[in-house]
């Protein structure tokens, strides 16, 4: 199994988004420790679940910029590869579900278009809350320059106290 497969798929994500067999429960940024993508600055990488024909139901960590085929190229499985059993199983349960979906489409277009508004908002949600991560990153770091700033400007003080005291005692 290559990752050019993988990072296909996630390319076809956009098209077959309302289409994966089980929803995305998984908030794809709820997970620690972070895996972080070769990005500058580096950022956590979402955590999705693949639906390809080699690897149903495995999750993987990918480029959150992947999505529009762009990024840095980093993706990584967080399964192990399933046994064979399970992966064939999870392919006839994500076939057969396509199938029923395809069957009463026109019946259940109403839920469909509630499924896609889910996973829209999810991957909005998800966005927001790197971008949060990486505002929190900015105030820490933030507020370790100031306290390193703030020593130096102490120490200089006590420096050119000291002299003054020093120059004043010596009168
Ligand atoms: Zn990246």
């Amino acid at each position: 199994m290559s990752w050019s497969s993988a990072s296909s798929a996630g390319r076809r994500r956009g098209a077959a988004e309302g289409r994966a067999p089980v929803p995305y429960r998984e908030n794809p940024m709820a997970y620690e420790p972070p895996r972080l993508c070769g990005c500058n600055p580096r950022r956590k990488a979402p955590r999705w679940i693949s639906w390809s024909a080699q690897n149903p139901g495995r999750r993987y960590y990918v480029c959150m910029d992947a999505m529009n085929g762009r990024g840095c190229g980093y993706v990584e499985w967080h399964d192990d590869p399933l046994p064979r059993f399970w992966s064939h199983l999870l392919g006839y349960l994500r076939d057969e579900m396509w199938r029923l979906r395809a069957s009463g489409n026109s019946a259940r277009s109403e839920e469909d278009s509630e499924t896609r508004t889910s996973v829209v908002d999810s991957v909005a949600q998800a966005t927001i809350k790197a971008m949060e991560i990486e505002l929190k990153e900015k105030d820490a770091e933030i507020a370790r320059m100031k306290a390193k700033y703030e020593n130096v400007i102490f120490v200089l003080f006590a420096l050119v106290f000291g002299l003054v005291a020093g120059k004043t005692l010596m009168q």
